[in-house]
């Protein structure tokens, strides 16, 4: 058995035992931790792991709470029915406001949740049937079978069982295709549009499933206590489940169950010894909070498990799956393309125009490429080579002109659409996440080549496509001579391997076209050598390929033909014989100089 099992069994029976051995006051403060733990984990997801930032998820607790207390009270529902009906009717708001919200970007987005945070918990406080201030009483006990949760320490099992089922849930989610798909969401959306993910989607996704669990903990608080009023539903509220996320970090599913463990026992110490301190009573353990938010931001803002991990074994590595045939072939297949053939017309771009305010970057630049070639853009830095590839991948609009894929117009399609059809590309500045592993970083390169949604992965049910996308990224990193750094965060890796890991995470994705820009950068003579090796043999595999690059001997060895850029002019267009003759050419490198 490994160490991680171990751990988690050992966690497990702690769990188990607790409530046995501890006093009735600590069961209570233990029935806190599990409530604001189900909470935190969906901050967690959405802020630490996507990046989304909410100041509401109280108000979705709410939602849960008010949703059972009413139909409980007022329509003598079982409460085992109002927890779908909950789920039901926090779905269609999350849904809502995500439709609303999500759409904003950078710090408009943590307000837009504040806006409607505040709107739900006045909706709480002043609805009529939803009592007021005073709130709802007699919510009825919950009932397992026969047995009636009356007392915290009953209650106990129930809450821990929802928490320890998040968590696995959460874990297997992060740990499969939908789930890189999310973990790549955080720092921008140009890297995971390219590699085909839905970034929306995967944002809505997050946002229902934190909404979900928030509301899962609602509906057992108002069991718990038996009554709800507005107060525990506040922006207060929302903000401690956001520290608790940020203290338990985005880099283990557990750490939200530290932090709420963290924040809630220190709430309780506070709340018990700062009137005391102060001879004076009022909520002081609020600016405690703050300031330690304060403090934690700018000292651990990974959180504090990367230190926990440190002396306990949390950190499960991937499976790597084998690269023998025998293993592979109980895979589910990939999908694979159809190629085009050698010499048919693959891509056109004509007379393509990208202004930036007053500065024309790409001016009537027009070239067609077949498929089978290696073509060679050129030019000295600010040419606008960078801006063509933002062009043609859909990263960026053209101001005007046409950019054409197999007789299919695509200048107007978003990125993601043109990586479907077979379009993969590297950039110039590494657009890669740092603490995932090399190999996940690869695999999330294959997204499109397999199916499989967030259910399937949370309940594990994607092993085997799981397998079969993972062995494809390895093979790819065997064949860019990275098969050693399978396991290693990306970020370790030098610049120069970052970049072929781009490469290798493009050609997951089983390309017709491969754009590369500045592969080479950074890399040693021996391992150019090795980078043209793998892109003439590319190229016999029927992979088109437009490759942007410095290092004239590299690129005049390598290429079929060359375009040539200077101030988002095309200067010149042939084969390299031609280029490197070209008055114009010589003109544009050598300022001149005979
Ligand atoms: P290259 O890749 O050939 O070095 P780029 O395409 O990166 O050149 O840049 C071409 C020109 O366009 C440069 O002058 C650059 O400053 C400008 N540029 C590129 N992207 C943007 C942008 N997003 N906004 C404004 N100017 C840009
Ligand atoms: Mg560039």
């Amino acid at each position: 058995m490994n160490a991680q099992r171990l751990l988690s069994l050992a966690a497990l029976a702690l769990l188990v035992i607790a409530p046995l051995v501890v006093s009735e006051f600590s069961v209570t403060l233990l029935n806190y931790i599990g409530l604001a733990s189900l909470v935190a984990i969906g901050c967690s997801l959405l802020t630490g792991v996507g990046g989304l930032t909410s100041f509401g998820q109280a108000a979705f607790v709410g939602l849960g709470a008010y949703t059972t207390a009413v139909l409980t009270t007022q329509f003598g529902w079982s409460p085992w029915l109002t927890l779908p009906a909950g789920l039901a009717l926090t779905a269609m708001v999350a849904m809502l406001l995500a439709l609303i919200t999500l759409r904003l970007s950078g710090h408009f987005l943590p307000v837009g949740t504040i806006a409607w945070g505040i709107s739900l918990y006045y909706l709480f406080a002043n609805v009529d049937g939803l009592g007021g201030q005073t709130g709802i009483t007699g919510v009825p006990p919950l009932q397992v079978a026969d047995h009636v949760l009356n007392t915290g320490r009953e209650f106990y099992y129930l809450v821990w069982f929802f928490v320890v089922l998040a968590l696995i849930a959460v874990r297997n989610l992060l740990d499969s295709r939908p789930g890189r798909a999310i973990r790549a969401l955080r720092g921008g959306i140009t890297m995971a549009e390219s590699c085909g993910v839905d970034t929306q989607h995967y944002r809505a996704v997050i946002f229902l499933l934190s909404a979900l669990v928030a509301c899962l903990s609602g509906w057992l608080y108002a069991h718990l206590i038996r009554f709800v009023n507005p107060s525990p539903f506040s922006i207060n509220l929302s903000i401690e489940y956001l520290f608790m996320a940020v203290i338990g970090g985005a880099s283990h599913v557990w750490g939200a169950v530290v932090g709420a463990t963290v924040l809630t026992v220190l709430k309780q110490w506070l709340q018990d010894i700062l009137p005391r301190l102060i001879h004076a009573s009022g909520n002081f353990e609020t600016i405690v909070f703050g300031l330690l938010m304060v403090l934690l931001l700018q000292r651990a803002r990974t959180g504090i498990m990367p230190l926990l991990a440190r002396f306990l074994p949390l950190d499960r590595p991937v499976r790597v799956p084998a690269l023998d045939a025998g293993a592979a072939r109980q895979d589910a297949p990939l999908g694979a393309r159809e190629r085009p053939l050698a010499g048919e017309l693959l891509l056109e771009v004509r007379d393509v125009v990208r202004r930036f305010g007053g500065l024309v970057a790409v001016n009537r630049i027009s070239f067609e490429m077949r498929a089978g070639e290696i073509l060679g853009l050129i030019g000295p830095n600010g040419a606008g080579k960078s801006t063509l590839f933002n062009l043609i991948t859909g990263v960026l609009a053209p101001s005007a002109g046409e950019v054409w894929l197999r007789g299919e117009r695509i200048d107007r399609l978003r990125s993601r659409q043109i990586a479907q059809r077979g379009v993969a590309r590297t950039f110039q500045h590494v657009q890669l996440r740092p603490a995932m592993s090399v190999i996940e970083n690869v695999a999330i390169g294959a997204h499109l080549r397999a199916g499989g949604g967030v259910i399937g992965a949370a309940l594990r049910l994607d092993r085997r496509s799981e397998a079969s996308i993972l062995r494809e990224a390895r093979r790819q990193l065997e064949r860019v001579g990275l098969g050693a750094e399978l396991l290693v965060p990306a970020g370790s890796l030098p610049l120069g391997s970052q970049r072929i890991l781009e490469v290798a995470r493009a050609l997951t994705a089983d390309p017709m076209l491969l754009l590369l820009d500045e592969p080479a950068a950074g890399l040693r003579y021996q391992e150019k050598r090795a980078l043209a090796d793998l892109l003439l043999r590319l190229r016999g595999e029927g992979v088109t390929i437009l490759l942007v690059e410095h290092d004239m001997d590299f690129v005049m060895n390598l290429v079929d033909r060359l375009v040539v850029m200077q101030f988002g002019e095309q200067i010149a267009t042939g084969l390299p014989a031609q280029i490197q003759a070209d008055p114009a050419v010589i003109e544009a490198y050598l300022g001149g100089v005979e």
